[in-house]
Parts: structure tokens; sequence; C-alpha cells
């Protein structure tokens, strides 16, 4: 699921219209847009597209290759055919052109059979598959040929989609809500605009949706890109101006506990987290509250770090609180902590969980035990800064996985405590000079460097006839003792998008394999409740194969799974793989990744293959970076990493140094933003900051 955060670009407007003042969208499109997270016409406007199509000239039947989207102007050869299955009804038809045959198919397209008469010319355009070993051509799109050829070459706006909501719909309304939006003055100050070489927001936002070529979209796409950076390093920067440098008023004592701790641990810590712990515990007993930021790529072994921190701040009186992005991992960390506070005969420290599907109970008694201090440790989810919650004496923060989290949500959590000491914990691969822009705020620990044990993961990248050999193999691990993830990028089945789901796929992997192998599914749909029971049972072996969404992606830790499959594994960003592939090779067995590729694009073959030869995090993205040009328009942007709509900290680097130096110049000369060029940027700062706080539904 894409971010929805949002920013007022309409600053002067002020109104915002319900997405139902559209002509054409009645209380069912209302619904289904409320689902995608659009509730208004200036939301609709700011949900760019994800990609664009284009409408490339038609090529010779001959020339068709499978997996190949593309184009063809041919005759229907053939009567049309029916055939109904019991999922659906699926209609086909041969085509043909001075130079071959294709077979056609539709699936539940009944409207089609008036329209596909024999002998009549049209043009279609669609995905190329194989079946029974020839050729054909998937759900088509069909045009007249009068009606291709004011399309062709043009790009088209491809939207993120929910179930039930074409992007024939999407497209009608942002046409419509563009041209009936009062679109107003520009929020960025001239001069800034000028210096920067940026155009204006109206023609952004409208070539965006709808550019006449390449060279324009480019053009609209640096400002929208430049406006994200530029307010997200403001709203960095003025928190930066407010917290610099805090005395520490209630300097911690370093104490043997901690280093018993340390020996008493399973491991040895690498020297990377022995140097790093050794930087937290000084801050946390120096002059100044520490603002640390610690990267390490997943599996560094970051988690420890965070809990000897909590563990110190304990130990001098201080309560501590860990936030983490999803309920499976905060339950995580919790019971981890548990476990170590048991070892070390500290269960003297109270630890709680907090999380938002706990029962209205169980939270009393957690706020309870927070608020009079029998709590010293508190792991949560972002229910850790709903306003209920109030703290007996907050020394510490920490964030774990902070790409998931705003500034703000981080500066909230601190703002519950006395200047507490506020520490972040990331495993996304930015280098330095880009991190000290993004976390401008904060002094930078790295841990670069993995656990000595760990054997390296076995990459594969395979097509999809491998799967057979793929389910045996985790059949044999499972036998070994082991477990195993497979991944799918959908929850169920969608018209939209060709690609495997959640649901139906756990129902065929039940098939394949033997009975008395548990296989479960897991997914953001899932109640909270039926999630952690899944989770838990996944993490103390009851189910053997968990088939899920990447919401196992961030920080989940079973050390005993040893195999990650990865299906459409083209459909991912590298990076995003590669923390999939973090999930396993985090126990002392050998552990294996297999991704799978659903199409036969060479491109797409190159990008998979850098997983191949690495599984160092920094290198992926740089090499994915290289492998795009600057021609790449949605590069390795992540759903979700960082929270940016549209900027892609990798590949707009450029951008993000342009806007990080326009937002000090700005600053410096109106630190508070009151003189009146940047009245309107003001504005707009607050509703950007603001509804990042909404976005969490704080
Ligand atoms: P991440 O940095 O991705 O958050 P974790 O902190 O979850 O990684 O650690 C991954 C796994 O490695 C955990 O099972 C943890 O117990 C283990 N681990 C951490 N440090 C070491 C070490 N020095 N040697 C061996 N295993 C370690
Ligand atoms: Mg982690």
């Amino acid at each position: 699921m894409p971010c929805r955060s949002l920013y007022g670009i309409f600053p002067v407007s002020g109104m915002k219209r319900n997405i139902r003042d559209l002509k054409g969208v009645g209380e069912k499109t209302e619904k289904l847009f409320n689902k995608a997270g659009i509730t208004t016409v200036e939301e609709l406007l700011h949900d760019y597209p994800r990609t664009y199509d284009i409408y490339e000239k038609p090529v010779p039947v001959s020339d068709v290759k499978e997996g190949m989207v593309c184009t063809i102007r041919a005759q229907i050869a053939t009567s049309l055919y029916v055939n109904r299955t019991s999922r659906r009804q699926v209609i086909g038809v041969t085509a043909a052109d001075p130079t071959g045959r294709i077979q056609l198919i539709w699936f539940n397209a009944p409207y089609l059979r008036g329209t596909l008469k024999k002998g009549m010319l049209f043009v279609f355009r669609g995905k190329v598959t194989r079946h029974d070993k020839r050729l054909q051509m998937e759900h088509p799109q069909v045009f007249t040929p009068a009606a291709y050829q004011e399309v062709e070459e043009s790009l088209q706006p491809v939207y993120h989609l929910t179930a039930g909501l074409s992007n024939k719909t999407v497209v009608r309304m942002v046409r419509q809500a563009m041209e009936e939006t009062d679109l107003s003055a520009d929020f960025l100050p001239d001069k800034v605009r000028q210096k920067n070489d940026l155009c204006d927001i109206n023609y952004a936002l409208q070539t965006i949706h709808f550019p006449k070529n390449r060279e324009e979209l480019f053009i609209a796409r640096r400002r929208l890109v430049f406006d994200e950076f530029f307010l997200f390093v403001l709203a960095v920067q003025k928190l930066k101006a407010g917290t610099i440098e805090k005395r520490n008023e209630f300097p911690m004592k370093a104490s043997w506990v901690t280093e018993d701790v340390i020996e008493n641990l399973p491991y040895k810590l690498t020297n990377a987290q022995t140097n790093v712990w050794h930087e937290i515990e000084q801050d946390l007993c120096g002059r100044f509250t520490m603002s640390r930021l610690v990267q390490g790529d997943v599996g560094s072994g970051k988690t420890i770090l965070a809990f000897l921190a909590m563990i110190l701040a304990a130990e001098n009186g201080r309560q501590s609180a860990l936030m983490v992005p999803t309920e499976v991992l905060a339950r995580q960390h919790y019971e981890s902590m548990q476990d170590l506070l048991a070892k070390n005969s500290l269960t003297k420290h109270g630890v709680v969980l907090l999380t938002g599907s706990m029962t209205a109970k169980e939270k009393r008694e957690a706020y309870a035990r927070i608020a009079d201090g029998s709590a010293a440790m508190i792991i949560g989810t972002h229910a850790l800064i709903q306003e209920k919650v109030a703290y007996h004496d907050l020394g510490l923060v920490i964030t774990d996985e902070q790409h998931r989290f705003g500034v703000r949500q981080r500066e909230e959590l601190s703002s519950r405590g006395r200047l507490p000491h506020v520490l972040v914990m990331s495993a996304t691969p930015i280098p330095r000079t880009l991190a000290i822009i993004l976390y401008g705020d904060l002094d930078i620990s790295i841990v670069d460097e993995l656990p000595a044990s760990r054997l390296p993961i076995k990459n594969a990248v395979v097509d999809t006839s491998y799967r057979p050999k793929a389910y045996r193999f985790i059949e044999k691990q499972v036998r070994e003792g082991r477990q195993a993830y497979v991944i799918c990028p959908m929850v169920e089945e969608s018209d939209e998008l060709d690609a495997e789901n959640v649901t139906d796929y756990t129902h065929q992997l039940r098939e394949e394999l033997p009975g008395d192998i548990r296989v479960e599914m897991l997914h953001g749909k899932m109640k909270p409740k039926e999630k952690n029971r899944i989770m838990d049972e996944f993490a103390s072996g009851e189910i053997q194969v968990l088939v899920s969404t990447t919401v196992v992606e961030v920080g989940v830790n079973v050390p005993n799974a040893t195999v990650m499959m990865v299906e459409n594994a083209e459909r991912f960003g590298l990076a995003q793989l590669h923390q999939l592939r973090g999930r396993v090779g985090r126990g002392e067995h050998q552990s294996y990744c297999i991704f799978i590729q659903g199409n036969d694009d060479e491109e797409t073959r190159k990008r998979l293959d850098i997983l191949n030869h690495s599984n160092d995090g920094f290198y992926i993205a740089g090499e994915d970076l290289k492998l795009r040009g600057p021609g790449d328009l949605f590069g390795i942007r992540q759903s979700g990493d960082m929270q940016f709509r549209i900027g892609d900290i990798f590949q707009d680097s450029k951008v993000l140094k342009e806007a990080s130096e326009a937002a000090a110049e700005v600053l410096q000369l109106d630190p508070d933003l009151t003189l009146p060029q940047n009245r309107n940027l003001a504005e707009t700062l607050q509703l950007f900051v603001k509804e990042q706080l909404e976005n969490l539904g704080i």
C-alpha cells in the first residue's frame, strides 16, 4: 500500500472538497476511493500515477514474445468460442496479420461478444503469455484502429488501484478534478523556484497526471519531488533548531549490569556492536542529551543495543519506551526482552507491552503501570503516543525501523518525557551524506559488520517452472526441522494485476505439500489478534510454512526459518527484497532465498541478479541505481520507505541536496517563516506536519 501522507499544496484555497462532489462518484465509488485512502479532491490530485503506459506502435504478430506487453494490429480470423470454468468465463478468438496468427483470450468479458466479429480489424494491446506451448495474448485492451491512433505514443497514467476501482474511472475523475479545481498561488517562494529552476505547481500537477511527453514529465516530477523533500527538510531543520545540544539534566551512571548482560549473551557481540554500544553508553552518561541514529544492515544485531540502553536506563531509575511499526514486531521485542531480563535475574524491572489490538482492560492495566512507574520499560506500536498514555518519567525513547515513522512521531514520543534521550534504529541503507540531511538532528552510528557465525545465504533467481522443485526443497527443509516463508505481492485475486496472491496460494500450497506440514497465511487485512496468533505459532514452530505479504518484511526474527521464497520478485524493489531476505539467515543454519521471476524480461533478470551477488544492503542500493539510468522515472522507490510519496532518496539524491540547501537558506533569513513571501510556505509546512500525524491516526 503506497503511502498516502498528504500535505496541502493548495494552501490558499484552504477548503477541502469531498470526493463525492465529483460528478459520477456515488456512494459505491466513494467507498472504493476511501479504501484507497482518498477522501478529498485534493488527495485525489496528489495521488500521482504509479507509472505510465506508453501506447507503442503496433508490432507484427510474428515479433511478439512471451512476457512482453505489446500491441498488434490484426484481423479477427475465427469465430468466438466461450469456455466456462467454475471461477470464470473465458472467451477466445484467433487474430491474424500478414506475418502470423495469435490466440486472444478474455476473462469475464461477455460484452466483447457483440464486438469481435470475424473479419473485422482491431488493435489489441496486452500481455503475451504461453499456453500449451502456444503464445496467446491475455485479456488485451481492444481499440478500433482510429481510436488507437489517437493514443499512440502518448503516456497514459496508471494509478494505484484498489479492487473494484478501474484505472479508467480514476483517470476520468482526476481529469474532472483537475478542470474544476481552482488552482491557487504557489507556496514555494519565487526566489527558491527561480534559483532551482522549478516549474510552476499548477503545471507540475497537470503534467504529472497527463504528460504530453517524457521531457515534460521529468520537469513536472522534479518539481513535485523537490516540494516533498523541501518540506521534509524544513520540518527536520526547524526541529533541530529547537533541540540543539540540550543539556543532559539527568546523566546516567554506567553499570556493571549491562556488562554482565553482554557476558551472558549466547553469542559474542561483534566489534561493530561493541563500538556502537559504547557510543550509546557515553551519550547516556554524558553532558548532552542523546540524539542518535543507529544504522545497520538487516541482521546486524541492532535489537540488543536498544535493549542494553533500556536496561541501563532502568538501572538508573529511568523509564524507557521502544516504539516499532508493527504489532508483530512489538510483541516479538516484548517477549525477547522478558527473556533477557529473566536470564539475567533482572525481573525487578517491569516491562509492559502496549499495542492497538489489546483489549480495553489490558490497555488500562498497561496505562496504570506506565503512569505509576512500575513499568520501567514499555514496548509497543504507535499506541505509545496516544493521548491517554501518561509516562511516569520517560528518560529514553527508541524507535526501531525508523523509516516507518515520520520525524513528528519521534518528536511526539520524546515530548512525553523530560528531555529524554533519543535513539533511532534503521536498516535503510542510506549513504552518510544523505543520512545527514534526512536525519539532520541526529548523530550517526553504523553497525557495519554482521555476526561472524552466520553462513552466507544461498540465493537463486529462477522462473516459475522451478516451483515444483522449490516445494520439494521446502519439504526437505521442514523435515530437517526448519521453517519457510513464501511471499506473494497481493492479498487476494485482482482483475487488474496479474500476480500471485496469499489467499489462493496458501490453498494451493496445502495441496502441494504433505498434509502434516502446516501452511498458514499472514497479511495486513487480517485482524491484529489473528495476525498475532499466526505469528506466535510460526515463531514457536507449530506452523512450518508461512505464506505472507510483505508484512513480515519489517524486523521479524524467527531464526529457525531458513527458506525465503518470493513470488513475483519482479514486483518488488531490490531494497525491499533485501529486507525480505533478511528474515532468513538469522540463526546457525544454512539459509536459502529463492526469487521467482514471474516474467522473462531480460532487464528484470539483470536487476534481480544483483541480489545473487551480494548480501550487502548498501551495495545493492548502489548497483540498483547504476542499472537504472537517469531516464528511469520510478526507480527503486519503495512503498513505505522514508514515507516519501514521489521522491526517491537514492535516485533523487541530487534534488534532495538542492532542496536541503534551499531550506537552509530560507530558514537562515526567516527562521520562524514570518516574512510575507513565506506566508504560504509556513501554512503548507504546518499542513504537512499535521497530515503526517493524521496519517497515523493520532
Ligand atoms: P537487526 O539488526 O536486523 O534488527 P536483530 O537485532 O534482530 O537484527 O538480530 C538478528 C539475530 O541475530 C537475532 O536472532 C539476534 O539474537 C542475533 N544476534 C545479534 N547479535 C549477534 C552476534 N553478535 N552474534 C550472533 N548472533 C547475533
Ligand atoms: Mg531489527
